[in-house]
C-alpha cells in the first residue's frame, strides 16, 4: 500500500473524471494544517510561518503540542530501530529538528511547551489563523497510545485542552492527534468535547469515525497529501525541483496538507515558500480546516461512517491511523 493510494481513497467517486464539474470540489484547494511538535519548532518555526503566510494572504490552522517536549526520547530509536536510523540519515533529521530538540527528555530536562511558548501561540491566533490542540506529550502519545488505558487517554487530552484554555481564554474547537495516532478509544474520548472537528487520520474524505460501540458525532477531516518530512525521504524525489513538481501535481481537488513548524518553519522554509508559490500560481485556494468542516456539515447526511485502522506510509516510521484502509489493500 502507498500513501498515494490511501490519499486517493476519498476521491474515488470523482477520480475517473479527474475533477467534479461543479461545486467546491471542482476548484483546487489546500487546507494547510500546521503541526507544532516541539519547543524549538514552536518558538522559531511559528513566527517564520506567520511571515510566510502573511506575505501571501494565506490562513492556516495551527495545532499546538502543549505539554512536555520529550523529543530526545525519539533519538533513542536511532539505536533500537533500523528503519528509524535510515530515515534519520536520509532526511538529515538533526539539521531538520536541531540538536537541542533531539536531547529533550533524555540528556536535557523536558521543557513545557505551552508554558514557554504561550506568547508565540497567541500571536498565531492574533494573525487570524485558526488554532487547536495537538496533544500534550507528543512522543509519549504516538509511542504508547495503543497500550494506554482509556483514563490515561482522557488525562492526556484533558491536560492539553486545559492548557489551551489557559493560554487562549476559550476552549479549543478542534484537535489533531500527535503523529496521526488515533483509535476508536481516542476518537471516542475526543468526541465527548464539543469540537467542530478532529484531524487525526491520513487519507480520504471527511467522515464520522466509528467508536467502540457507536458512530461518533465529531467530524474527522483527514490529511490527504504526503508530508514534506515524508517526501524528503522518498528516493524518487531528490532535490527541491522534484519536491516542488511533486506537490504541484498532487493537488487534484480539495486537499489537506500537514506541515511541521520544525521542518517548513525552519530549514525547509524556502522550499515550502516555493511550493506555496507554485500553488498560488495555479490558482489554488487556501480554506481553513474549520471552513471545510462547516462546508461538509451542511450536508451531514452525505458524510460516511468509517472504521479507523492502522497503516504505514512511505517515508514515515511507525503506523498512522486511516479511515480509508480498504482502498490501500
Ligand atoms: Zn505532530
Amino acid at each position: 500500500m502507498t500513501a498515494r493510494r490511501v490519499a486517493a481513497a476519498g476521491e474515488r467517486r470523482v477520480e475517473d473524471g479527474a475533477e467534479q464539474s461543479e461545486g467546491p470540489a471542482s476548484k483546487k484547494r489546500v487546507a494547510l494544517k500546521v503541526d507544532c511538535d516541539t519547543l524549538e519548532g514552536t518558538l522559531e518555526g511559528v513566527p517564520r510561518l506567520l511571515e510566510i503566510f502573511a506575505a501571501r494572504g494565506i490562513r492556516a490552522t495551527f495545532y499546538f503540542t502543549l505539554g512536555p517536549d520529550r523529543s530526545g526520547v525519539a533519538v533513542r530509536r536511532v539505536f533500537t530501530q533500523r528503519g528509524f536510523l535510515a530515515k534519520m540519515i536520509r532526511s538529515r533529521a538533526p539539521s531538520l529538528y536541531g540538536w537541542k530538540t533531539m536531547l529533550y527528555g533524555t540528556l536535557l530536562p523536558a521543557p513545557m511547551i505551552g508554558a514557554r511558548a504561550a506568547e508565540v501561540l497567541r500571536a498565531a491566533a492574533r494573525a487570524g489563523h485558526d488554532t487547536g490542540v495537538h496533544g500534550w506529550d507528543h512522543v509519549g502519545w504516538h509511542d504508547r497510545l495503543r497500550s494506554m488505558p482509556r483514563e490515561e487517554i482522557a488525562r492526556e487530552y484533558g491536560a492539553a485542552h486545559a492548557e489551551y484554555l489557559r493560554i487562549f481564554g476559550v476552549p479549543a474547537r478542534s484537535s489533531a492527534a500527535p503523529g496521526w495516532a488515533a483509535d476508536a478509544r481516542s476518537l471516542e474520548v475526543e468526541s465527548e468535547r464539543s469540537l467542530l472537528h478532529t484531524s487525526d487520520t491520513r487519507g480520504g474524505a471527511p467522515f464520522f469515525p466509528r467508536g467502540e460501540e457507536r458512530t461518533l458525532p465529531t467530524l474527522e477531516i483527514p490529511t490527504t497529501l504526503p508530508t514534506l518530512d515524508e517526501t524528503l525521504a522518498w528516493p524518487s524525489l531528490l532535490g527541491d525541483a522534484a519536491q516542488r513538481a511533486h506537490y504541484r501535481g498532487a493537488v487534484r481537488g480539495t486537499e489537506v496538507h500537514t506541515v511541521h513548524t520544525e521542518v517548513e518553519g525552519r530549514s525547509k522554509a524556502a522550499l515550502f515558500e516555493g511550493i506555496l508559490d507554485d500553488w498560488r500560481a495555479d490558482g489554488v485556494g487556501f480554506p481553513t480546516l474549520a471552513d471545510l468542516a462547516r462546508e461538509a456539515l451542511e450536508h451531514r447526511e452525505r458524510i460516511p461512517a468509517r472504521t479507523v485502522a492502522w497503516t504505514r506510509l512511505p517515508g514515515r516510521a511507525g503506523e498512522v491511523a486511516t479511515g480509508w484502509l480498504e482502498a490501500a489493500a
